[in-house]
């Protein structure tokens, strides 16, 4: 696999280098440079295959020779371990439960993905790695479990002190093992600001193999795909075009999506679906393109004011903006909106909403009103309704049934080292371990 830089002011790379770097120097994102189709085979026996069967076929066929069959099979075989089914809603809307996995939400598929491709090189190369990465919730815990018990792997995860929801922090720091949770007395920024410098800090950075886990690496993106593949298997024999629902906020689950498209797979339409925060579902209506700083709102998962993948994005469609809005429809919501959706779909279906689901199916019942209207549409549904129940609870007057592995985590004993908010604090804290 060959990867370029969305700047273009760096080399390109092979696969296992993309995945070490995570960021070119030039502060592009790496993307791959060729995006073959995959056989008419394939999609001819889709239906018939199971989620980790299509996985392998579409990691080769992205990745290529880099990791041979049975190693990738290895992987994902243990990646994907859990299901991902398409649960009917209405008559044309059904949702894709991406929510399965070890901590509740779609990351799992990224995290758990990028953990063991990082697992098989380190063990190829006899290398070792300490992953630093800044958390405002889900992706610390994602991250934490995907790389749980990883061998010659140590990660290091900085969250906001009192600034997660109870269950985020729980499951941060309940983890062990390989897993350190660093509770900062500061913000989101600060963490992000203090993992940044440890990655600029060159001594630091080599003396302790730093290496990052964040969203736009491209063993995140890749795994990404997977489930439009095995949600448009789930529903192929019904024989209607399918629409996808995107609720976004990096837009990296998006661009698995269109990969997943470009590789062939018959998409008829993608909705990128957003918050308060809708730079992107603005731009796809025909305003400028204009970052601003984000909007506090109740699916917190998708508050981005400048969402790291819209380069993706736009290289996807060597930024041909005609080309972007006939496959991709924008639309954004409130929270009044997205509360009154959780109510009055659990009212008219019995089917719970997050807040994050809610958007998507906003959405999509929007669209297919307005437009595809013979189209079968599919919403992703990105975390379990339980990782919110303070806000759904109240809205369908009933409480959520929690998944065993989240109350599990509630009774387990809290291990978190407490530091300060600036760079000093967390170079300390490396330097002074073992
Ligand atoms: C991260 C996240 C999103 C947004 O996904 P992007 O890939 O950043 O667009 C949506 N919902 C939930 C629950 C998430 O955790």
């Amino acid at each position: 696999m060959i990867l370029y830089s969305t700047n273009h002011r760096v080399p390109d790379v092979n696969f296992e280098e993309a995945v070490f770097k995570g960021l070119p120097d030039d502060n592009g994102l790496y993307m791959p440079r060729e995006i073959d189709k995959l056989p008419d085979s394939f999609f001819e026996n889709i239906h018939e295959m199971s989620l980790q069967e299509i996985a392998l076929q579409v990691t080769a066929n992205l990745i290529g020779d880099e990791i041979p069959t049975n190693d990738l099979m290895e992987i994902v075989n243990d990646a994907f371990d859990f299901e991902a089914p398409v649960v009917p809603v209405t008559e044309n809307i059904r949702s894709l439960e991406l929510y399965h996995g070890p901590t509740l939400a779609f990351k799992d598929f990224g995290a758990r993905f990028m953990s063991r491709v990082m697992g098989y090189f380190l063990k190829k190369r006899k290398r070792e790695v300490n992953i630093l990465v800044a958390t405002s919730g889900d992706t610390g815990s994602a991250v934490a479990q995907g790389f749980l018990n990883v061998p010659g792997i140590t990660v290091t995860i900085l969250y906001p002190r009192g600034k997660v929801s109870e269950i985020q922090r729980k499951q941060l720091t309940t983890v062990g093992q390989n897993v350190t949770a660093l509770e900062v007395s500061g913000t989101f920024d600060d963490c992000q600001r203090m993992v940044k410098q440890a990655f600029l800090d060159r001594k630091i950075r080599e003396k302790h193999s730093l290496s990052s886990a964040n969203s736009i690496n491209i063993s995140r993106l890749i795994p990404q795909s997977i489930y439009y593949y095995y949600a448009y298997a789930q529903v192929k024999e019904e024989g209607k075009p399918v629409v996808f629902c995107v609720p976004s906020g990096n837009y990296g689950n998006l661009c698995g999506g269109l990969i997943a498209k470009a590789t062939g797979l018959p998409i008829k339409r993608f909705v990128a679906a957003s918050n308060a925060n809708d730079v992107v579902p603005k731009y796809l209506n025909g305003h400028p393109y204009e970052t601003r700083p984000s909007v506090q709102t109740i699916s917190n998962a998708m508050d981005v004011g400048d969402p790291s993948n819209f380069a993706r994005l736009q290289a996807l469609y060597d930024e041909r903006f005609p080309d972007i809005v006939r496959d991709i429809a924008g639309k954004s919501f409130s929270d009044e909106q997205t509360e009154a959706t959780i109510a009055r779909v659990f009212k008219e279906t019995g089917y719970i909403l997050d807040p994050h689901g809610a958007i998507g199916y906003a959405a999509l019942e929007q669209h297919l009103k307005e437009c595809d209207k013979d189209a079968l549409g599919i919403f992703l549904e990105t975390a379990h309704p339980a990782k919110f129940a303070d806000v759904v609870e109240p809205l369908i007057k009933q409480s959520v049934i929690f998944p065993k592995r989240l109350s599990e985590v509630l009774s387990k004993t809290e291990n978190a080292i407490s530091i300060g908010s600036s760079y000093d604090h967390l170079k300390a804290y490396l330097e002074q371990r073992k």
